[in-house]
């Protein structure tokens, strides 16, 4: 099979898409020769078939980046570090119409959506290009007779391993302050969504990386992300997507060489509306929150707390609202929320719905698939839902929601923080005594007030409790690819 394939999306038309492995900036078939397909989620047809990496290649790819990280690379000064990534950001936003179409035919993401995800992705890459010569050490005084400072120095190899459902920004959220500063990297993409991140391959080797600094490979978790976070060579993993996997990686990391682990996991996330809140806001916050990316976020808003003296008017609008939201071909213009990504999310987001019906919550609207072609699926609200059942206690990562009623501030604060997740929460409120204290209680990793789901390159994300450990983004996510060197002179000639 060859390293690219003509491939065409209705709204680009042809374009080329690479299919091989990218290692040390040359496309290559993986050693066993092995290849798979990734499916079209709106028609659930075959797009093209990919190169996999299997250990042997993750092998090949960690020495790759080794060799580079030896190489020229670590004591490349860091403007030229930066420079190459915002070179790469030009780069995205000049590619950004086929990296966008790319994203809808591969994920099912609506073309709207895709669009923002691009464009953020360039920002996020240009983000860290700003910071590659701004990562300083400190001057510590001790006493007169020692002169000692830190430096930041990179970890080395690091392997990435992202998800599928927001394939192109997991790819500029994990490389952009691992190149800030001076690690190399093999970075695995979903298995469901390869596409993009090897389209980056070309791009990543015009915007004058050298060779083995970025290694873009196309695999199974089982296979090549296992061999990554089991790899005895790669100094630090990390990781977007389940607990359980999560859970997998932290352990591999321990069996093998201790390598650093971070973690971005899943969410059970609560969005909070008092009664004083502008309920049309909030309405269309809450919409926003659970809905987007067809309900495949992490930091989903799927537990949704409204104050009893609302609660009906709150319910009947916010069924209104969701009705509105246009299911369908994600390349049509006026498209919100398109397919899940695959039969397997499909099957198990169907389960849930069917368990919330059997547990005896009240579906509102939805409930059922939607249309008889690709992994469409109704938006979904359940109200009476209680704190023990399933659809209220697990993830379910897909178009669904659980409506309760609370009382009191205490109320929605207890209820709020049940979850053994913290990824994210919301307040929506117009008195800002409330929205202070409550966001001070709620446990979890980011708390909107009075709008959901707007993520920053410059906000650190990440999750409390069980959603994860480290941070992504902002400056805080330089502390993960970065550590710690303290050196301590003698002054003068005192022995010891
Ligand atoms: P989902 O269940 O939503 O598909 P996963 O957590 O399984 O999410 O997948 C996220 C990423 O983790 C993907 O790139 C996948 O290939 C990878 N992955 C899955 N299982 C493992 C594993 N055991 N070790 C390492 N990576 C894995």
């Amino acid at each position: 099979m060859s390293l690219s394939q003509t491939l065409e999306t209705p709204s680009t038309g042809k374009y080329e898409q690479p299919t091989g492995l990218f290692i040390n900036n040359e496309w290559v078939k993986g050693v066993d020769g092995k290849t798979f397909e990734t499916i079209n989620p709106t028609n659930e047809k075959p797009i093209v078939a990919v190169h996999e990496a299997t250990e042997k290649d993750v092998d090949i790819a960690v020495s790759a980046a080794r060799k580079a990280f030896e190489g020229e690379w670590r004591t490349l000064d860091p403007q030229s570090r930066g420079r190459c990534l915002t070179k790469l950001a030009d780069l995205i936003e000049k590619h950004a119409k086929t990296l966008t179409a790319i994203e809808s035919l591969d994920n099912g993401k609506a073309l709207s959506m895709a669009a923002v995800d691009v464009n953020n992705a360039a920002g996020c890459i240009r983000y860290y290009g700003g910071w590659a010569d701004k990562i300083e050490g400190k001057i510590i005084e001790t006493n007169s007779d020692s002169f000692n400072w830190t430096r930041q120095e990179p970890i080395g190899v690091c392997g990435q391993i992202i998800p599928w459902n927001f394939p192109l920004l997991m790819w500029a959220w994990k490389i952009g302050p691992a190149m800030a500063c001076g690690n190399c990297v093999v970075l695995k993409s979903a298995e469901q969504t390869p596409l993009s991140a090897l389209y980056m391959g070309n791009l990543i080797k015009e915007a004058g990386f050298p060779p083995g600094v970025i290694n873009i490979i196309s695999g199974f978790g089982k296979i090549a992300g296992a061999a990554i976070s089991a790899h005895m060579d790669v100094d630090k993993v990390a990781f977007t997507g389940s607990t359980v996997v999560g859970r997998q990686i932290m352990k591999a990391a321990a069996g093998s060489n201790l390598k650093k682990v971070t973690l971005e996991l899943g969410g059970k996330s609560p969005n909070i509306v008092f009664n004083d809140a502008n309920i049309d806001n909030a309405i269309s916050w809450v919409n926003f929150g659970i809905f987007f990316n067809h309900g495949q976020c992490c930091c989903a808003g799927s537990r949704i707390y409204v104050q009893e003296g609302i609660y009906d008017k709150f319910v009947e609008k916010f069924k209104e609202r969701a009705q509105n939201n246009v299911v369908g071909d994600p390349f049509k213009e006026d498209t919100f929320q398109g397919p899940q990504v695959s039969q397997l999310q499909f099957d198990r987001i169907m389960g849930y719905i069917d368990t919330g019906k059997k547990e005896g919550a009240k579906v509102e609207i939805g409930g059922e698939r939607h249309g008889k072609e690709g992994y469409f699926i109704q938006p979904t609200i359940f109200s009476n839902v209680s704190e023990d059942m399933k659809i209220m206690q697990e993830e379910i990562f897909g178009p669904v929601c659980s409506i309760a009623k609370f009382k009191t501030e205490e109320d929605a604060i207890r209820v709020g923080n049940t979850s053994t997740y913290g990824l994210a929460s919301a307040v929506h409120t117009t008195n800002l005594n409330t929205a202070i204290r409550v966001s001070n209680a709620l446990r979890a990793g980011t708390v909107w007030v009075n709008q959901y789901n707007m993520l920053h390159h410059a906000l650190p994300f990440g999750g409390y409790k069980e959603s994860g450990i480290g941070r992504e983004l902002g400056e805080a996510a330089l502390a993960n690819y970065s550590q710690t060197k303290t050196v301590s002179i003698r002054l003068g000639d005192a022995l010891f």
